[in-house]
């Protein structure tokens, strides 16, 4: 409840007016589900800033991809930041043996794809979302084209839940 409250204390302070007339995020974020990752939390930042994508393991899935290309095509985002971050789950059960429901199986196929031999869960989660942000250019052309002409940038970064820092990768 604590917590709650102080969310909403920081980051109710727009007018919902303000945002009856459209959306113009500045960043299009693809992050985690997880609960302790909320994107306007750990930036700092309201109602009508971010576009976001999340999906547990933070992967560029097709519907995320096109959800990034209408963030990019029809709302002009100039920014795509790929989040990582300490101790993801999702990246657990796919560097895991436990088995899984055959809808997780799909969820960590790509998490399996971006492993390294050899890499510890840190070493996993950034190269993750390194692998996640190459997706997004790789499977749209309409992203690459943008990236290529310096509409869009893409940034991977990782978000460190124990200093709360977040760093590019
Ligand atoms: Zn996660």
């Amino acid at each position: 409840m604590q917590i709650k409250q102080a969310i909403f204390d920081e980051s109710c302070h727009i007018n919902p007016q303000a945002l009856v007339q459209g959306q113009r995020p500045w960043a299009a974020i693809l992050s985690c589900a997880d609960a302790r990752v909320a994107p306007e939390w750990i930036f700092g930042l309201g109602s009508g800033e971010l576009f976001q994508v999340r999906v547990a393991g933070n992967s560029a899935f097709n519907d995320g991809i096109a959800s990034l290309e209408y963030a990019v095509a029809v709302l002009e985002t100039p920014l795509i930041v790929v989040v990582g971050h300490s101790g993801c789950g999702a990246v657990k059960a796919a560097m895991g043996k436990e088995p899984l429901t055959p809808l997780l199986e799909d969820l960590v196929q790509p998490i399996r794809e971006s492993l390294r031999s050899g890499d510890d869960l840190t070493q996993a989660i950034q190269g993750n979302a390194q692998y996640a942000a190459r997706q997004i250019t790789q499977r749209s052309n309409l992203i690459a084209e943008a990236k290529d002409s310096g509409k869009v940038r893409i940034i991977p970064v990782y978000f460190d839940l124990n200093s709360g820092l977040i760093s590019k990768l």
